[in-house]
Formats: structure tokens, C-alpha cells, sequence
């Protein structure tokens, strides 16, 4: 008999782990080649990235790991068996039991057929030669010479196709069970991690275009974006200079007193009234609130304090 199979499980919370390396691998050098700290803004950091090829090459490598799993732990939820490559026959079980561990597992091709035809999802040409281009890349950085010189740009790329094709808008949740968090002042562990997404969100948003950031995150791709009041308060609190805005009426409309945010998942509700400010055409404003001091009585659009 063979032993110790794998569950599903076990692959999922292998593919969230090496997503949150390869983002993180880019993010925190982002970070730190930013040195005014406007690195959600800075686009010349090209020029530096060009001899940091080996970061990328890690990024890449990762996503590939991640990826893989993800098709092992859909795979599984079927049947750990089919990911077993070689002749049943000559799996070596004849005289004594094997250890899954020990066996063989189909490479990445094979995992993506297979994937296939078990959910009977069938994968877009264009999203399979992305795939494939990676695998490419991937054997290069891993036993070989890359030459070509890459940019976070491609790895972000990819990642998007990845979560939006293939995992879906869950991936949210699954990243933050995994991802690490930092001690924020006077935030609860629950805004530390809202406010570490936030970091990725702006930069998943640095290299997306808009539609695809936004159908990355889930987020309907018409409506006007507005600051979260809540969210906002926990990143001034916290001394952030990160713009939380992931926040849209609810429902789309011109007399919606609701704002759904994407970051914190939260609801609030909002007055309908011209911002003071003569240059500000917002009209959604938070309003007093004692709890929220940073974002109490303000425009949800220019962040200015309204009079009383
Ligand atoms: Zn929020
Ligand atoms: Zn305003």
C-alpha cells in the first residue's frame, strides 16, 4: 500500500506560501530601492531593478512553485493517486509498503493536463502560453542562464493571470491567513492585517492596468474609488503615507449613503453633501464620528475636515 498521502490541504498552504515569497521577494525590494519612500509612485526604478536579476529570478521561481501546488491540491481533492507519475506497476509496492513521499510526482505539464480533465476547466490558449513561457523561464534561472532581462512588471503580470483565471477572488483570504504582519501602534491585529494588504494591493495596482486590478481584487470595473473612512483612520493612526482608497458606493448609485470597502470588507455609511473644499467635486462625506478622530466629519475624495 502506499502510505502517508497527501491532503489537499497540504498543497493549497504550499502554493499560498510560495505566492506570499515570490510578492513579497518584490515588494520589500521595491521598498527599499525607493528611497524617498514613494515607491508606489516611483516608476524609475527600472534602472535598478536591471541588476537585481536574481531577486527575480527567486520571484519567478516561486510563483512557479505556486502555481504547481495550486494544480496539485486540485488534483488531490480528487484523488492524491493521480499525481503519481510512472507504471502503477512499477510504483514498487510488490514486497512492502511505500511512502508517498518516495514516489514520483507528475511535472508540471503533465499536472496541467491532468487538471484539466479531472475539473473539466479548460485553460485559455493565451493564459496556457503565458504558463508555459514560464515554465521556460523557470528551467532557466534553475539549471541554466537567463539572459534576458526581466522586470517585476512580467512576474506581476503573471501573478494576476494566475489568481484571476485560476484561483479566484478566495485568494484574498487565503493570502492573509499566510501572509506575516507587522506590529502597528494602536492597531488590532485584525487592521495590521488589513493595512499589509493594503501594501499589496498598491502594488498590485503600480503595475496593473485598472481593469485588471480591479477584476484582480474582485471589485466591479465601473464607480468611482473612495477613501475607506475606517480604513484610512487605521493607516494615518499607524503613520502610514499609503491612500487607502478601495472603496466604492454601494450600490453604484447617485444617491447611495453606503460605501463597500474591498480591503477591510467593511460597510459605511456616509452623507450625501458638497465637499467645502472649492477645487473638491466630492460629495461623499464621512460623518462625525468619535471612534474614526483621522477621518471623522471629512471628504471621502480629498480627505479635507468639513466645518461644522
Ligand atoms: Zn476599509
Ligand atoms: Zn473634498
Amino acid at each position: 500500500m502506499i502510505t502517508n498521502k497527501p491532503s489537499p490541504e497540504e498543497f493549497k498552504n504550499l502554493s499560498i506560501q510560495y505566492l506570499v515569497q515570490s510578492v513579497d521577494l518584490l515588494l520589500k525590494t521595491e521598498m527599499a530601492l525607493a528611497v524617498h519612500g514613494d515607491w508606489e509612485t516611483n516608476d524609475e526604478l527600472d534602472e535598478y531593478w536591471e541588476t537585481r536579476q536574481g531577486i527575480l529570478g527567486n520571484s519567478l521561481i516561486m510563483l512557479f512553485l505556486s502555481i504547481e501546488n495550486y494544480f496539485k491540491h486540485e488534483i488531490c481533492k480528487i484523488d492524491s493517486l493521480l499525481l503519481i507519475a510512472g507504471e502503477p506497476s512499477k510504483w514498487g509496492l510488490s514486497t512492502e509498503n511505500k511512502d508517498f513521499e518516495d514516489l514520483y510526482i507528475h511535472q508540471f505539464d503533465d499536472l496541467l493536463v491532468i487538471f484539466q480533465e479531472i475539473t473539466s476547466k479548460e485553460i485559455e490558449p493565451t493564459v496556457k502560453g503565458q504558463l508555459d513561457n514560464l515554465r521556460k523561464k523557470r528551467n532557466k534561472y534553475t539549471h541554466g542562464l537567463h539572459r534576458d532581462i526581466l522586470g517585476p512588471a512580467y512576474i506581476v503580470d503573471l501573478i494576476a493571470i494566475f489568481l484571476t483565471k485560476l484561483w479566484g477572488t478566495e485568494w484574498v483570504k487565503d493570502f492573509k491567513s499566510v501572509m506575516l504582519t507587522e506590529p502597528l501602534y494602536g492597531l488590532s491585529n485584525e487592521e495590521e492585517e488589513q493595512m499589509q494588504l493594503l501594501y499589496y494591493f498598491k502594488f498590485f495596482e503600480k503595475y496593473l492596468s485598472q481593469k485588471k486590478f480591479r477584476k484582480l481584487i474582485g471589485m466591479p470595473d465601473s464607480g468611482r474609488r473612495y477613501h475607506c473612512p475606517y480604513c484610512t483612520n487605521c493607516s494615518i493612526e499607524s503613520g502610514m503615507i499609503v491612500e487607502a482608497n478601495y472603496a466604492l458606493l454601494e450600490p453604484n448609485q447617485p444617491d447611495s449613503e453606503e460605501l463597500e470597502c474591498w480591503l477591510c470588507e467593511s460597510f459605511a455609511e456616509i452623507e450625501r453633501r458638497d465637499c467645502i473644499s472649492a477645487g473638491c467635486l466630492g460629495n461623499v462625506i464621512f460623518p462625525k464620528d468619535s471612534h474614526y478622530e483621522h477621518t471623522s466629519n471629512c471628504c471621502l475624495t480629498c480627505s479635507l475636515v468639513q466645518s461644522d
